[in-house]
């Protein structure tokens, strides 16, 4: 009998784990941070008119309607502009072209579970820092000689929490011999003083990524971006050719170009989630939880009365689907995707519901 010893090569990882997916009617959907709006009305004119004999030919293998648009939108030059298929993919070809030390690369233990992941599948030696008692990252902790490269969400996710421009400046400052990742899918929900893109003109070992996933409501199409000197987006552009010859589709590069290219409609969603957002966050402080200051689409709760679990899991029985994680230090949070007003209303309703019972 054969021992299976082909057992002892295989790949040990620990998958991401994504929100929930349910499927079914009245189901209200709070757990994946996707936008409560519709992308442009620019994007469904693409679709209306899209002939499917422009399928049979592969896209531009660049992408480069799209980083043209990217860059003009953001006052830089294609060269500083890489897209890819989603925030994570371009966060693993970043992760490939410069996280190849010795050294651990550093970020905080409360953030966005694909670090872990990613640095497990590529065998990144890492090391974890703890956020300090308030959530908020701690920028000495990050200081290093020793680090093979740094990578941080900011806004943080699941915190909600942002760390100022001045902030990134000084994590830079103090790592000049390594590649810094800030993580800013979630920037444009921000206050202005947490956007630290210009810095890339400053620090050529900065990348800066965002995605088209939550602000532009384009979860579906997959859609990131990474910004950064001509020479770091050189690298990823080598990186991406020589592993992954997964090039962004046609569809995806002309409906992205259409959304970057409707500001005015953009930065209306923006301001209506804000609001909505600030509102919720005014309402369940009221029913007494406390709630971090987001700069996010999302917020993150806790109650000093009742388990965050046991809130998770009344609301799933009503159809409502908000984010606990069983993970130490936030085991008694929530996180709360910002719906449209209605659906906000009804997770309040439902809340009430539960602690009246
Ligand atoms: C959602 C998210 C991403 C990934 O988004 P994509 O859909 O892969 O573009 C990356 N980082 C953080 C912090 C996120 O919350």
């Amino acid at each position: 009998m054969s021992k299976q010893l082909w057992r002892n090569n295989l790949i040990n990882i620990t998958p991401y784990v994504a929100g929930e997916q349910p499927k079914g009617d009245n189901i209200i959907k709070l757990n994946a941070n996707e936008n409560a709006y519709p992308p442009s009305p620019k994007v469904r004119q693409i679709l209306d008119s899209y002939k499917p004999e422009d399928m049979r030919r592969y896209p531009s293998a660049d992408a480069l309607p799209l980083r043209e648009a990217i860059a003009q939108r953001n006052g830089l030059s294609i060269d500083n502009v890489f897209v890819s298929n989603g925030s994570d993919d371009v966060l693993a070809t970043a992760f490939r072209a410069f996280f190849n030390s010795e050294r651990p690369i550093v970020y905080p233990d409360i953030t966005y579970s694909f670090y872990p992941v990613w640095c497990e599948l590529l065998k990144i030696p890492n090391r974890t820092v703890p956020v300090k008692d308030d959530f908020h990252i701690d920028a000495q902790s990050l200081y290093g000689e020793g680090n093979g490269g740094v990578v941080f969400a900011n806004p943080n996710a699941p915190t909600s929490l942002g760390e100022s421009r001045e902030f990134v400046k000084d994590v830079l400052e103090h790592n000049k011999d390594c590649i810094v990742i800030a993580d800013q899918t979630y920037v444009d929900f921000a206050d202005k003083g947490i956007d630290c893109l210009d810095l890339i003109n400053e620090y050529d070992n900065l990348i800066v990524t965002h995605t088209f996933s939550k602000s532009r409501s384009m979860a579906g199409m997959r859609l990131g971006v990474a910004f950064g000197s001509a020479e770091l987006i050189g690298y990823m552009l080598a990186v991406k050719d020589s592993y992954n010859s997964y090039p962004v589709n046609r569809l995806s590069i002309e409906t992205g170009v259409a959304s970057v290219q409707d500001e005015e409609y953009f930065q209306s969603t923006l301001k209506k989630i804000v609001a909505t957002r600030e509102n919720v966050s005014a309402q369940m402080k009221q029913l007494g939880f406390e709630v971090l200051k987001s700069q996010t689409n999302f917020l993150f709760v806790t109650h000093p009365q009742f388990a965050a679990k046991a809130i998770f899991e009344y609301l799933r029985e009503k159809g409502i689907y908000i984010r606990y994680f069983n993970k130490p230090r936030i085991d008694n949070y929530l996180r709360i995707t910002i719906g449209t007003d209605e659906e906000m209303s009804q997770m309040i309703e439902q809340i009430k519901a539960f602690m009246n019972k």
